[in-house]
């Protein structure tokens, strides 16, 4: 009779009442037929969902990639947002540390048992940034939209799987192939790369600092006693030049380089050293002249074309980020993310124009 009257109650304040069980805390309990039931739910609507995306994917790729990423991430967090124990979060801790472990033993296991070149294009892949392409949504007012083409090349390009029509000799008369298209300079696109970095670049210096100029003079060198290997030319041109990086009213030039990590003279270093390799070489050629004639800081802005960035530019972001930050009144990891899929995002579209771009060679 009580009973009855509290199943009345629980009713007429909405609550509902079942003997099968329910969901709760990411999870389902009750009995077995109803928990079969509830699993059995779940994986139809992730089975619709897996084919709406895969339709979507033959005419939006980029997006129902991003979808698919996002849908992972958010099916994550939700479970995050449910009211948590202190033994659910310490469970989940211990279960985020076994994923990790073993996505370390794989990855290991998968090092230790490739080839040379594969593990240098894992290498290559797994650097800062070189993936944010892949995760960020295609905004247009961002410039961050690639055709179904150029995702599907972008793919083709990170994993080193030959492109589909594409010809097999280039117009320069070498055998054609990825690595032929990123160092070949017929057709002008190892410059864009470059031209178009330094644009990116200088852009994004104009927000926060003052007299930003592209492909500046530097002062004709006199006297100066300069050490071996520093450029001597009257003429002599860096690609960006700004007031107030480092500190009020210091001038800072910099100059930018895009180096493609396959090419024979970069093949064989590891990436690290690959790296110190052309700052260096830049350093030589400007540092004393900067600092002896210009009174002035110099930075060399070395990025890969499979999207890595060197040191000192990583350590010139940062900066950036720290003004951008300050100016725009937004967080710093927020404007750091950003750089990094702005300069991601450019460099990628130069690169998979180089690999499919109309070549002509004037000989012929
Ligand atoms: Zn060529």
């Amino acid at each position: 009779m009580l009973l009855s009257v509290i199943v009345i109650f629980l009713i007429s304040i909405g609550i509902k009442i079942t003997a099968d069980g329910h969901r709760y805390l990411g999870s389902f309990i009750g009995i077995k037929k109803a928990t079969e039931s509830y699993v059995a739910t779940k994986v139809e609507e992730w089975v619709q969902d897996i084919k709406d995306i895969s339709t979507a994917a033959s005419s939006e790729t980029q997006l129902a990639h991003v979808g698919f990423y996002f849908d992972a991430i958010l099916e994550n967090k939700c479970e995050e947002f449910n009211p948590d124990s202190q033994s659910i979060l310490k469970a989940k801790k211990e279960c985020k540390a076994m994923k990790t472990k073993m996505e370390e033993d794989r990855k290991f296991h998968l090092l230790n048992t490739s080839s040379a070149s594969l593990r240098r294009q894992i290498a290559l892949l797994s650097e800062k940034g070189a993936s944010a392409w892949l995760s960020t949504l295609p905004l247009k007012n961002c410039g961050f939209v690639l055709s179904k083409q150029q995702f599907q090349d972008g793919l083709r390009l990170r994993y080193n799987i030959p492109l589909v029509g594409v010809s097999l000799e280039c117009a320069c008369g070498k055998s054609n192939s990825i690595n032929h298209a990123l160092i070949c300079k017929l057709g002008g696109y190892t410059h864009l790369r470059h031209n178009h970095l330094r644009d990116t670049l200088f852009n994004l210096l104009d927000v926060v600092f003052k007299d930003v100029v592209k492909e500046p003079q530097l002062l004709p060198v006199t006297n100066e006693h300069l050490p071996r290997g520093t450029t001597l030319k009257q003429d002599a041109r860096l690609d960006i030049s700004c007031r107030g990086f480092y500190s009020a009213l210091d001038k800072t030039f910099i100059d930018v380089r895009v180096l493609h990590p396959n090419s024979q003279s970069n093949l064989e270093k590891p990436l690290l050293s690959m790296y110190r390799c052309h700052e260096e070489e830049k350093k030589t050629k400007y540092l004393q002249r900067i600092i002896q004639v210009e009174k002035a800081n110099f930075s060399p802005f070395v990025m890969s074309t499979t999207g890595g960035i060197a040191p000192e530019a990583t350590a010139f972001l940062k900066k950036l980020a720290q003004k951008l930050s300050a100016k725009l009144n937004r967080s710093y990891p927020n404007i750091m993310g950003y750089l990094r899929r702005k300069l991601r995002f450019e460099l990628l579209k130069t690169t998979l124009m180089a690999v499919r771009g109309f070549r002509r060679n004037s000989n012929v």
